[in-house]
């Protein structure tokens, strides 16, 4: 059988709206399209919803969804991911959370948040406090906590004890000027009791911290120095520790990540893959894509799938920057040219995890463009790779949990339906198969 690697590059938040500072264009219509255009010579478009029309995706469930997990039945939360991300590592059943030192200030019986970031606090004050909350906060009940300082404000929380489930929502209010909450069951728990559990011991743990953070020597050093103290940990995304079948259980074949950003590289950790450091890869405008790119081109000769991930797209959406945005595409355009020897040979997806629209600032429920090549593929006659080409495009419009079908597909590893050379029901041929035994 053949074996055609396949590079999926996702840019973040990809889809996006027409602007008049681009002409009209959309940051990708307005990009320069050298090296895309050549891959879109071989190749169709189409129209991706990555979960379903109108849900604007999370790019933790986007991506899982895209790499064929099933959301209802394998995903358990945003936590754990970033942690593995930061490489931090966990134990199955462990809950984890994402977090941030944040400031608060006192009113009646609530505390109002006035800041998400503690006025950016540096991170050798954070891993300061976070080393006194381990030592005063350590337990609630007989439960442990356990909290890791990541860079700036941000941190992770690990709990550790019985009978707990994550199905809880968070401290965090998202915003600022409107109080702390309380952490609450969710209501489609599945384990209510447990969950219930968990919220007692956080809402038990918020106000705790609070207490100790309030009178910490580094706060006053803070306010004195007319600095905002750190004097909360808002958390949010709670989720435990599972084991998720592997990409290659799944898919048959062997997956190498590259990305920048902590939730991406814990993706493809979560899944299994290879995950390829690539120095100064950090998820912003300046990360190295030169040296992404590299890394991808060595791993198509060693794995069957590359995941490469860029983040800048949605960092300069979420700030309302089109014209940054389409800078950066254009950045990316011209780094294709590292792997511009295999277009021919390998089969390509570049799409996005969702679209982020520049004027709303935050994900959408809109589709995002995709574009597809491979050796055997049939094309389209669409001019530029674009959210609008793509509405005509021959692929036509597709949902996430499509994506590895096509892929599996294009690479030419699918078996017909109703084929079982396995007892798992699979739809590729697996690269093992068992040989009848004739002596
Ligand atoms: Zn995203
Ligand atoms: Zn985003």
């Amino acid at each position: 059988m053949s074996k055609i690697p396949f590079l999926l590059v996702i840019l973040d938040g990809l889809g996006d709206h027409s602007y008049a500072e681009l002409n009209n264009k959309t940051p990708l219509e307005a990009a320069s399209q050298k090296n895309i255009s050549k891959i879109k010579s071989f190749g169709a478009q189409g129209l991706m919803d990555p979960i379903a029309p109108g849900v604007p995706p999370s790019s933790d469930t986007a991506h899982l969804q895209i790499l064929g997990y099933d959301l209802t039945t394998e995903y358990f939360g945003r936590g754990p991911i970033e942690a593995m991300g930061e490489g931090i590592e966990l134990k199955e059943g462990e809950i984890a959370f994402r977090a941030d030192f944040g400031t608060v200030r006192i009113v009646g019986d609530r505390a109002i948040v006035i800041d998400r970031r503690a006025g950016r606090i540096p991170t050798e004050e954070t891993r300061q406090l976070v080393e006194l909350l381990n030592k005063e906060a350590r337990f609630v009940d007989s439960y442990e906590f356990k909290v890791v300082g990541l860079t700036e404000h941000r941190a992770a929380i690990i709990v550790r004890g019985e009978d707990l489930s994550y199905e809880v929502t968070d401290n965090d209010p998202h915003n600022i000027n409107v109080p702390v909450l309380e952490c609450q069951v969710r209501e489609e728990a599945r384990e209510k009791e447990k969950a219930k559990r968990l919220a007692e011991i956080m809402n038990k743990w918020t106000i705790r911290t609070m207490n100790i953070l309030e009178k910490a020597e580094l706060n006053e050093k803070r306010k004195k120095e007319g600095k905002l103290p750190a004097n909360v940990v808002l958390f949010r995304g709670a989720g435990v520790m599972k084991k998720l079948p592997t990409f290659y259980e799944k898919h048959g074949l062997r997956a190498a990540g590259i990305a920048g950003g902590a939730l991406y590289k814990g993706v493809a950790k979560a899944v299994g893959m290879d995950l390829i450091e690539v120095q100064g890869a950090n998820g912003m405008p300046d990360t190295n894509i030169k040296g992404k790119f590299e890394a991808a081109k060595r791993a198509l000769s060693n794995y069957d799938f590359v995941f490469l991930h860029l983040k800048a797209t949605d960092y300069y959406s979420h700030k309302g920057d089109p014209v940054g945005k389409s800078e950066f595409i254009s950045k990316f355009d011209d780094h294709l040219s590292i792997i511009e020897d295999k277009f021919k040979d390998i089969a390509l997806m570049i799409t996005g995890d969702h679209t982020t629209p520049c004027d709303r600032g935050l994900h959408s429920g809109e589709p995002v463009p995709v574009l597809i090549s491979a050796p055997s593929i049939r094309r389209d006659d669409t001019k530029i790779f674009s959210e609008r080409e793509a509405s005509i495009g021959s692929l036509g419009r597709i949902r996430g949990s499509d994506v590895m079908k096509i892929v599996l597909d294009m690479i030419e590893r699918t078996v017909e339906f109703g084929t079982r050379p396995s007892p798992r029901l699979i739809t590729y041929m697996p690269s093992e198969l068992k040989a009848l035994k004739i002596s």
